[in-house]
């Protein structure tokens, strides 16, 4: 993939921490399609992961933090079934939700009032909800995992 002249290069973050149902791939798992660092189906992967761009790649977030290296992918999409436009946050490495580019990034995005997703490698999901606005309610929990909602 390539937008804004970023390339994702050996970077797989996204084939491995998010789950892709056409695929019967769990989040966290990396896809059987990763080969040496690469898709392997490329030019006929599924059309989710055509539409994929993570905020890095859309030039969104600094050179030097690709999501293999800053252990965070960060995408901006409506959460899940709901017609609300969130920032979704997936730990690539452990602890990385808590580093710099994700608390800078965390912070942009609920500046402009959008929910942001945390998907950690181990424990709950949780929603961080900007002060002053309406809690989401969520009826569904992926991956077995519970999903908490706290204003922040
Ligand atoms: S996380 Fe972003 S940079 Fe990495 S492979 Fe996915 S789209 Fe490309
Ligand atoms: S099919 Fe290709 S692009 Fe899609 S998750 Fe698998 S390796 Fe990544």
């Amino acid at each position: 993939m390539t937008t804004q002249g970023r390339k994702c290069g050996t970077c797989t973050a996204c084939c491995t921490v998010i789950p892709i149902p056409e695929l019967s791939k769990r989040a966290n798992v990396t896809c059987k399609f990763v080969q040496a660092n690469q898709c392997s189906i490329y030019p006929n992967r599924p059309k989710c992961c055509r539409g994929f761009f993570c905020e890095w790649i859309d030039g969104e977030l600094p050179e030097g933090a690709r999501p293999d290296i800053s252990g965070v992918v960060i995408q901006l999409n409506v959460i899940a079934d709901t017609m609300v436009m969130g920032a979704h946050m997936w730990e690539v490495h452990p602890h990385a939700l808590n580093g710099r580019i994700a608390r800078r990034a965390r912070k942009k995005f609920l500046a402009k009032k959008l929910p942001v997703v945390l998907y950690p490698l181990v424990g709950a999901i949780s929603v961080l909800v900007p002060k002053g606005t309406r809690p989401l309610v969520f009826d569904f929990d992926q991956e077995g995992r519970k999903i908490e909602t706290r204003y922040v």
